[in-house]
């Protein structure tokens, strides 16, 4: 097969300027608790992030060695190959239906969606004839304008109206109808393959301590002794999010908890259950044991989640366990699992091999080899990432093959056994 390298590293950003936030988020936030008093970490994590005018996403392009961090995709193609390899396979396993949407939350850079495409492109004969779409969920219009250029170069158009559910469109370098939405209530409804790399742990979190008194919300106020500084209390009275947010037999003192992302899930798992598809969730994150995980990242450092806010990026892991309660039995869910078991499942250690073979140049013969070391060394990112999956249950069971009109069937025969979940388990390619 023809194996291509990447000729740039990734999705490069067009602009290297970054808007200076000054104090006017602080002033923003600062003024709203004088108006109402403390407010949630999850409407401190939101305001931050992604309000509409000064947030941290819809102001910058965070990624990359000059930005704020670095992610999987940015760091080697070989982790969008594998991930497109995937969303095939899991087509296929649904029995190939003949229209098929890739959806991804938060895409950043687009380098994630611009590796998948190259593989279904070079893939298009196993493809079929479906009718493949693209559709991303993205909030920030500087970002969207970043994936577009990667993934369409100029074949793409903005809405005429800033109310119009679809605010971007156009057709993929690789020929491919691609949309942009602010929700996932705006995507079409359809067999669809749900991608979430590093989005959930950018959702706002709610933060709750135990007291002798019971369970109490930790909220960001207005430090009395500097009134220019926010910091965080524990308020004395219950709030709403603190007596509907906990469980009955949590064990920990001290909890966080994405009321957001249990939405999302929520929404997926109906969809899946419906429509058919499947959602691959990829994340730093545990299942319900960590406890203090909020934190900043500014120029690749940690970074006061409360210092100039607006300026770093804000995040908390992701819980596995309360995003998969949330899914309840409307979906079969597999993970979390680490991402270097996910990828050597699937098969990341040839691929790399293939990559080697075809390359001569020292130098991306070594940033293919660190790439893939950054990716799976248990030191690195391999253990703390961690993969988990939603999929319609006819997806785990075996078919049972219609009796033909036969009218005297004592056992029904059944079909073949379902095609292991590429991953999730060894990849035993054929
Ligand atoms: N998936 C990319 C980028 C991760 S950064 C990667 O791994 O490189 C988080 C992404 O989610 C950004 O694109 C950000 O703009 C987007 N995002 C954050 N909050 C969002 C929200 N509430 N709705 C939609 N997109 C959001």
């Amino acid at each position: 097969a023809n194996c291509p390298i990447r000729i740039s590293q990734s999705c490069s950003s067009s602009s290297a300027e970054k808007p200076m936030p000054g104090n006017s988020m602080l002033r923003h936030l600062t003024s709203k608790i004088k108006a109402t008093g403390p407010i949630s970490v999850a409407e401190y994590m939101r305001e931050v992030l992604t309000n509409p005018v000064m947030g941290y996403y819809v102001q910058n392009d965070m990624l990359g060695p000059d930005g704020d961090f670095i992610t999987s995709p940015e760091i080697s193609q070989i982790f969008g190959e594998l991930l497109g390899i995937w969303c095939l396979s899991e087509w296929m396993g649904a029995g190939k239906p003949s229209r098929f949407q890739l959806v991804e939350f938060g895409p950043g850079r687009g380098s994630l969606a611009n590796d998948i495409l190259r593989v279904f492109s070079q893939l298009r004969g196993a493809l079929g004839g479906a009718a493949v779409s693209v559709h991303l969920v993205e909030v920030s219009p500087k970002l969207s304008q970043i994936q577009a250029q990667c993934l369409t170069g100029d074949q793409s158009q903005v809405s005429a109206s800033e109310d119009e559910p679809v605010y971007r469109q156009g057709t993929t370098t690789t020929g491919l109808p691609i949309s942009w939405y602010r929700n996932l209530d705006d995507v079409p409804r359809g067999f669809s393959i749900y991608l979430a790399h590093e989005f959930f742990d950018a959702l706002p979190i709610h933060k709750f301590q135990g007291t002798e008194k019971g369970w109490r919300e930790v909220m960001v106020d207005i430090d009395p002794d500097e009134p220019g500084k926010l910091r965080l209390v524990i308020v004395p009275a219950p709030t709403l999010a603190s007596t509907q947010l906990i469980q009955a037999d949590e064990k920990r003192r001290h909890v966080e908890v994405c009321p957001e992302g249990g939405v999302i899930v929520q929404r997926l798992a109906n969809r899946i259950a419906k429509d058919g598809g499947a959602a691959l969730i990829a994340d730093y994150g545990h299942d319900g044991t960590k406890t203090d995980t909020f934190r900043g990242f500014k120029s690749h450092e940690l970074h006061d989640v409360l210092a100039s806010p607006g300026s770093a990026d804000l995040t908390a892991d992701v819980d596995y366990s309360y995003l998969r309660r949330m899914a309840g039995a409307t979906v079969a869910c597999m993970g979390p699992i680490s991402q270097k078991d996910f990828l050597k499942n699937m098969g990341i250690d040839t691929r790399l091999q293939v990559l080697l073979r075809n390359c001569a140049d020292p130098s991306t013969r070594a940033q293919l080899i660190q790439g893939c070391d950054m990716l799976t060394n248990p030191l690195k990112m391999g253990e703390r990432f961690q993969f988990f999956t939603m999929l319609n249950h006819s997806r785990l069971t075996r078919p049972e093959q219609s009796k033909r009109g036969k009218k005297m069937a004592p056992v029904p025969k059944m079909g073949p056994a379902p095609l292991p979940v590429a991953g999730f388990s060894e990849l035993g390619l054929s």
